[in-house]
């Protein structure tokens, strides 16, 4: 079972108390945008084999978004962090690197 520590209360939540919200970071696009980058907005997702960043809700504890980074193949989480960041947090990304080397995913290369 997917376990994840909430970084607003600190609980270790249970995928049962956690609601998944899809992929975290997107960059969004809105009225005056083109065609091609509100498409991407909607429908382009990575959906990676290996490490992914994610947003969860704690749904049933303190009720807030927050991101994670974790594998989807091996479950592994490498770590959870606010959700008012745009980018994941430094010491994350070496975290994953170190653990994955070769580490790619958009712009965090
Ligand atoms: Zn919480």
């Amino acid at each position: 079972m997917l376990t994840l520590q909430c970084p607003y209360c600190g609980v270790m939540a249970e995928e049962t108390e956690l609601s998944a919200g899809g992929e975290a970071h997107l960059k969004r696009f809105g009225p005056g945008s083109s065609d091609a980058d509100f498409e991407t907005y909607m429908f382009m997702r990575e959906n990676p084999k290996g490490v992914h960043f994610e947003r969860w809700r704690h749904a049933n504890g303190c009720g807030k978004w927050f991101h994670a980074a974790r594998c989807t193949v091996t479950l592994e989480v490498f770590g959870t962090y606010t959700a008012q960041t745009s980018v994941p947090p430094a010491e994350l990304l070496e975290t994953i690197r170190a653990a994955r080397p070769g580490f790619k995913w958009r712009e965090f290369e």
